[in-house]
């Protein structure tokens, strides 16, 4: 488990990170969703044990991260930001490298390496001074380190940064394939990420918790949540169809691309009503969804909101 209590870094009169608390447990993958600059990293660095907090505990599988650090160290694996490594040394010397340090023996070594290098797609590089390596391959060298002693805690900072799209799947199937028996905290801009991955997520802007809620529950405080998105070629007239509709509080065209939305009123479930408004109507509609909520909107509202009070 991680276990994260009133957490506080401050750079002289800065507060990179506010009071932050939260917990992971067993089998969960917790996102950790901000903007930039919001306090994620600085946050993963001290439940790392790579930077001291000013005031607050992190402990991982129960060790204090600042006052057993040998112990949390050993149960953790963490992808810094960026990934920094040695330049000159090749993807196999630098594994080897992290495997003495962790202390593992010759045989893990070995076993250990054939599983990263062949989860991670190192074959082909693996001979290869690592400065040379594109950014997507230093990317997973990063988290190869990072599992190669099979940690049962995962601390990973934007772990899909600078891959390309099928590495970016790769790397979450790679995360939800180890989230079974591990707990993972990754930090994440990319929204689309936390519904691929994680069980909860935790939105952090200036240094301060905002949400603590599973992605479905986040999505369902969008306006767009339940509300009802069709095409079609009539739209003014479908507009106010849709408008006279019970249940229905407003109705919006999308001046970009003439998409009609419905908005329902608090409570009312209006995909049915529309549906059989459409067929009696003899509307043709070339496509229309029923809207889970939009993500970006919540976290929106939610970051905004906040720079709006500071
Ligand atoms: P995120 O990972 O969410 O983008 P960071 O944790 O990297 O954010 O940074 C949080 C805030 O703390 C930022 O405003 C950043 O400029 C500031 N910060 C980070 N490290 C230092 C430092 N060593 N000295 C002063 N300010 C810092």
């Amino acid at each position: 488990m991680i276990e994260v209590q009133k957490l506080v870094k401050r750079y002289g009169v800065f507060t990179a990170v506010d009071d932050v608390s939260f917990a992971v447990q067993p089998g969960e993958v917790l996102g950790f969703l901000g903007p930039n600059g919001a306090g994620k990293s600085t946050t993963m660095k001290m439940i790392a044990g790579f930077l001291s907090p000013t005031s607050g505990t992190a402990r991982v599988c129960g060790f204090d991260v600042q006052e057993q650090p040998i112990q949390a160290k050993r149960v953790l694996g963490y992808l810094p930001e960026g990934a920094p490594s040695y330049g000159e040394m090749t993807v196999r010397a630098f594994l080897r490298f992290v495997a003495d340090l962790r202390g593992m023996g010759v045989a893990q070594t070995r076993v250990r390496m054939d599983e990263v290098v062949g989860r991670l797609g190192l074959e082909r590089v693996l001979e290869q001074p690592i400065e040379t390596l594109s950014k997507g391959f230093k990317r997973r060298v990063g988290l190869a380190q990072a599992i190669l002693h099979d940690p049962p805690v995962l601390i990973l900072d934007e772990p899909t940064d600078g891959l390309d799209p099928n590495q970016k799947h790769e790397v979450r199937a790679l995360i939800q394939s180890m989230a079974r028996d591990k707990i993972i905290l990754i930090s994440t801009h990319i929204l689309e990420e936390v519904h691929a991955v994680c069980q909860r997520a935790v939105i952090i802007a200036r240094g301060k918790v905002l949400a603590d809620a599973p992605p479905a529950e986040l999505e369902s405080r969008s306006r767009y949540h339940g509300a009802v998105s069709l095409t079609t070629a009539n739209t003014v007239s479908v507009k106010e169809g849709l408008a006279r509709i019970e249940g229905v509080a407003s109705v919006e065209i999308d001046p970009q691309d003439g998409r009609i939305t419905a908005f329902p009123r608090a409570g009312q479930l209006i995909w049915e009503r529309i549906n059989g408004f459409i067929q009696d109507q003899q509307i043709t509609v070339s496509e229309m969804q029923l809207e889970r909520g939009r993500l970006d909107e919540v976290f929106r509202q939610i970051t905004t909101t906040q720079e709006m009070r500071a």
